[in-house]
Parts: structure tokens; sequence; C-alpha cells
């Protein structure tokens, strides 16, 4: 198979499913909410003769294509919800539903991997079982492991899987890939002081829940300073400090809300322990209660090495190893296909969405999924499932 050959078969359908990706981007779903999208990627994947099964997660949606005598099996994941984020791209195509917003580009990731399902539906040059997951509610609440959770693996056996992400960090037509640990775990903590509001002119009658809020914020710094391997990596971040409401008011009580990050094991233990015993400590010195809600977020998304190994040399194969980017830096971003990748060995990557004048991050109001990275994505997809179902 040539590759340029590969590309302009990629290329036939390409323009149907870039209107898809339009549609999809005018109707943003929230997570669990995908249901126009989940309908629209079963009706399609039935049309071209895949097995489609649906309800797993919610809104999920699983496409199973056998061809051949094959036992291997692989699955591709796309996620399919948006943001509650107001667009402010101004395309002709924005979003039609009222704070909600695809601007981390999973209407591409839906729409790259429904071409690549067209075009691996129409060449079937692959001998084993091909899933296609469409999830629900990658942004926060865990579609992928509700998923697994009712029973994806069991009901779906797969020997290895993979899910890209677009990248705005990188040019269009380029590809990365990182083994081990690629994405961080992301913990949410909620810390809630207590103490005992009064007169500002009158300190010493209260006890003031702003003084230790700001205490336990300058201690937490510590943590990934002093306590954390200056070689490992460690994120603690106040994103809320919440109280008072006069200038002449000692409030009764304060909020603090985290985000916490690691890219092991042993250093997210580490942070969950320090931040409970600096909050005690803290609370205690200061003459206050502490409350700490420690909620585990994602795990450590850890891309197995023979797997990515593999997903890097297919890349190259399509597009040359000066547009392949090998173990570039870890992200302390996460992503939800960690709990796919803790229960079966595969690869994450990137995809590039373009690094040019005017994009911006994902995640902002105005961004949009690149079209002319999907092409990269589609034939990126299929020669994959061709080579591991080979
Ligand atoms: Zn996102
Ligand atoms: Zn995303």
């Amino acid at each position: 198979m040539q590759m340029n050959a590969l590309r302009e078969e990629i290329a036939t359908v390409l323009p149907e499913m870039i209107a898809l990706r339009h549609h999809i981007h005018q109707h943003p779903e929230l997570a669990f909410e995908e249901h126009a999208t989940s309908d629209l990627v079963a009706e399609r994947l039935t049309s071209w003769g895949y097995e489609v099964h649906r309800g797993l997660g919610g809104t999920g949606v699983v496409g199973r294509l056998r061809n051949g005598t094959g036992s291997k099996s692989i699955g591709i994941r796309a996620d399919m919800d948006a943001l509650p984020i107001v667009e402010a791209t101004g395309l002709p195509y924005a979003s039609q539903h009222a704070g909600k917003m695809h601007a981390c580009g999973h209407d591409g990731h839906t729409a790259t991997l429904l071409a690549a399902a067209r075009h691996i539906a129409m060449t079937r040059r692959f001998n084993g079982t091909l899933n296609l997951i469409f999830q629900p509610a990658e942004e926060g609440a865990g579609g992928a492991k509700r998923m697994v959770d009712e029973g994806l693996f069991e009901r779906f056996p797969c020997d290895a899987i993979f899910a890209l992400h677009n990248s705005p960090a990188m040019p269009v037509g380029t590809l990365a890939f990182r083994s081990g640990a690629a994405l961080a775990s992301a913990d949410s903590v909620v810390i809630q002081i207590q103490g005992k509001g009064g007169h500002a002119a009158m300190p010493h009658y209260a006890c003031d829940p702003i003084v230790a809020g700001a205490s336990i914020v300058m201690a937490l710094q510590s943590i990934v300073a002093r306590n954390v391997d200056p070689l490992a990596s460690a994120v603690v971040t106040v994103g809320v400090f919440q109280a008072g409401v006069a200038n002449n008011v000692i409030p009764p009580s304060a909020r603090l809300e985290l985000s916490v990050r690691a890219l092991n094991r042993e250093v997210r233990t580490l942070l969950r322990q320090r931040i409970h015993d600096i909050v005690a400590a803290q609370a205690q010195s200061l003459g206050v209660s502490a409350k700490v809600d420690y909620q585990d977020g994602y795990p450590v998304l850890v891309n197995t090495s023979e797997e990515t190994a593999f997903a890097a040399r297919v890349g190259t194969e399509l597009l040359g190893s000066d547009k392949v980017q090998i173990d570039p830096p870890a992200v302390m971003g996460s992503e939800d296909f960690a709990f796919m990748l803790e229960h079966r060995p595969g690869c994450y990557l990137f995809l590039g969405n373009g690094d040019g004048e005017g994009s911006c991050m994902v995640h902002n109001p105005g961004y949009d999924f690149n079209d002319a990275a999907m092409e990269t994505g589609a034939a990126y997809w299929a020669l994959l499932a061709e080579r591991y179902l080979s």
C-alpha cells in the first residue's frame, strides 16, 4: 500500500466528514447528554455495515467490524462531549446551543474516527476485529471509566487500544508519541475552614478563617518545593479561595479548592498525605477547624512501550520521521482514556492541529478543530488498524 494512494482514498470521504464535523460543532452536547451526536454516530456506522452497540456509559457507542478469520482485535476511541463555554469563534458553523461549545476539538475526534470507519468499511484490508469506541463525557465526568465499569472490554475484547487528541501546539500533518507516563493524574480537593466571625476592629474576639486560609495556601506551596523529588513532577494549584463580604467583617468561614496533579502513583500518594497533614497542622496552630474533601479524579495516563513503539512506527510509515515526534515531554493535563489504559495496553497520541498565527489553546472560546488535520488523523487510524490486524 503506497501512502499516497491511501491518502487519495481518504480524500474521497473527507468532504462529507468535514461537513459532518461542522454539524457536530454546531450542535454541541455536554457530558452524558450526547444523544444527538451518539444517534448520528450510530446511524452512520450502521449504514456502513458495522455492528452497532449502544448504551454503554449511557450515550456511548461501539461499532464492531469483523473481517477474515484473524483472532486479533483492536480498539480505537474517540470522545464526543463538548464544554460549558460560550463560543466566540464567529464561524458560520458556530454553536447553536447557548453556553455549550466544542472547544476541545472532540467534534474533530468523532468525525476523524468516522472518516476512518467509512474508509475501512469500504476497503476492508484487515484480518480480525475492529472496535470503534465513541465515548461520552471525557471532560471531567469520566465517561471512559463508566464504559469500562459497565463491561466495555468484556463485551468487546481488545488486544490493544488507541486514542488521539488534537494538539494546537503542533503543526498540521504531524503526530507525537510518548511512551510511559504521558499525562498526569488530576485530583480535586475542597478545604472548608471554619473559624469564628466577628468585627474587623476586634479580631481578638474572632477566629479569622482568612488568615488561616492564606497560611494554608502558602504552606501548601512547600509540598512541591520541599517534599516532591526535584526530578519528579507535581502540581498543587489553589484555584478557588472564597471568603468574606465586607472589609469590616471577619467572616466565619473560608473555602479553598485545589487541583492536584502527578505523573506517578508514589507522588500522587505523597501529595494526598502532605495536603492532609499540612491542613490539619495549620488549622490547629491557628485555632480554626478545617475539613479536607479529597476526590480522586483521572489516573496517570501510561502508554505501554510495545504498543507506543508500534503506533509510532505506523506514524512514521504514513508521514516520514520528520513529521513524527518521539517521546516529547509529558503534559500535566489529564485524560480519562487513562482508565481504559489501566485495563488494556495501548497508546494515546497527539495530532497536530496547527500552531500558526491566530491559533489558541484548547478550552479557549476561540478554539476550533482544524479540518486540515482530519486527513492525517483518518489516514493514520486506517493504517493503524490495517497494520495491527494484518
Ligand atoms: Zn478538554
Ligand atoms: Zn479534549
